[in-house]
This record gives C-alpha cells, structure tokens and sequence, in this order.
C-alpha cells in the first residue's frame, strides 16, 4: 500500500527532476498540497512527513481544518485556491495566509479591510485568464496592471505573483503556449511592479503538468490528487 508520505514523497521528486531538466535550482520551486474534500487526518499524515503548505478550495472546509489542526500541527501556511465570492471573504481574510484567485478590485478592497490588524498582510496572487474562454474566471492579460496597481495601494495586502488554471486539454503545443505566455506576464509584472513589493510568486502546475509548469517558470505547483488519491465528491 502506499502512504500519503510515500506519494509526496514522489511528488517531491517529480519536482526535483523537472527542476534539472529545465536547468532551474529546486529550492525555487515550492509544493502546494492541496487538501480540498480530505479530512484533517489526511493533511496531519502528510504534515507528519514534512509538508507545511496546504491548499483549500471551500471556506468553509477550509477553515474548518485550519481551527481543528492549529494546535496539533502549527506553522501550517494556508493558501485559498477556490474561486472566492465577495460575501465569503471575511473568513478568507481572516484565517488564510494567500489567496491565489483575486480577480477583481472590489473583492481585494473587502480582503484589505477584513484583515485582522494583528496578522501579516495577506499575500496575493493575481489569478490570470490564460486560455481565453468565457466560463472561466480570472483576469484577462490586458488588465492585470490595473489591478496590481489597485492591489498594491492596500497595506493589508501584499501583491506576490501570478496564478493560472490553463483549461485541460490533450493538445501539448497549446499548454506549452499557455503556460510560456504565463511565464511571459508574470517577468512583466516582476519588471512593472517589482520594486513595490516581493513578486517572487507563480502559481501553476497541478498533479498532470507539473513537469511542463516547471519547465515553464512556475515557482509554486500545486499538487492534489497525486498526494491524496482521487477526490471523491460525492460525500
Ligand atoms: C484541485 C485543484 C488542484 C489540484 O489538482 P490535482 O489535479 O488533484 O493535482 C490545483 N489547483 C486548483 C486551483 C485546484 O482546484
């Protein structure tokens, strides 16, 4: 059988090679565990083996496991990776350290007044429409400065990246050119906004593709079903 540690283990070592692959250092490139519909025992294995990032799709789920798993496993970082309505982002504000889906001014503004005082500013990434199709959310290319600009005017947030969702697709040149367009926007950003804050981070990569996401800049993968086993969604 194996563990929840032997998988992330092996999900360790994809990044790692993909790393030499694509010449690029390791240590730049961080996993993401993503927990959504697991239970907290499950993210108490894989913290047991080392890992400290989390993922979390739902806020309620989410904070759930954050209350239950504060005391027996501290120093967990807590990321928002779900689509997230503007009516649900005070308990995002107020538990979560990233939220990888900002979308539009009017929820970063909400997310700026919410933040506790006494906690860091919540660290965001700008989540990027790179495959242009209508059901999908994120921001078009053409209208992320407007909104690093909008973010970067709110002390209790902190700019960090970019983060795509490319659509699934079997076609390789068409995630190749998905993910280098990513790679392109997020240099952009680095160099248009880069001496106003830390852009150290861009989020792309999930169980299927993390290799090509790696090859193609990504500096966070995150990684679920390779780590936890199918979802069942049915419960
Ligand atoms: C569920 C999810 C993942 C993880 O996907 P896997 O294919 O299970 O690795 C990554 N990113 C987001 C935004 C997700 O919702």
């Amino acid at each position: 059988m194996t563990t929840i540690a032997d998988r992330l283990s092996l999900a360790q070592q994809r990044i790692v090679q993909a790393a030499q692959i694509s010449s690029r250092n390791p240590s730049e490139i961080k996993l993401l565990a993503v927990s959504k519909t697991k239970p907290a025992s499950d993210i108490q294995a894989a913290y047991d083996a080392g890992q400290r990032l989390f993922g979390e799709n739902y806020v309620q789920e989410g904070v759930q496991k954050i209350t239950d798993l504060t005391s027996p496993c501290p120093n967990i970082e807590w990321h928002f990776i779900g689509p997230l309505q503007s009516n649900k982002s005070r308990p995002v504000a107020e538990h979560f350290d990233w939220l990888h889906t900002l979308d539009r001014e009017k929820l970063a503004i909400r997310l700026n007044e919410q933040r506790p005082a006494e906690l860091a500013p919540l660290n965001v990434l700008i989540q990027v429409n790179i495959s242009d199709e209508e059901s999908k959310s994120g921001v078009k290319p053409e209208d992320i400065t407007a909104l690093a600009d909008a973010v970067c005017r709110l002390p209790r947030l902190r700019l960090r990246g970019l983060m795509a969702i490319p659509a699934p697709t079997d076609d390789k040149e068409r995630a190749q050119t998905e993910l280098a367009n990513m790679q392109r926007l997020f240099k952009s950003l680095q160099q248009s906004h880069g001496t106003l804050g830390q852009i150290d981070t861009l989020s792309m990569g999930m169980s299927g593709d993390l290799e090509l996401a790696i090859d193609n800049g990504s500096t966070l993968v995150r990684v679920g079903s390779a780590i936890f086993g199918e979802r069942d969604y049915s419960r």
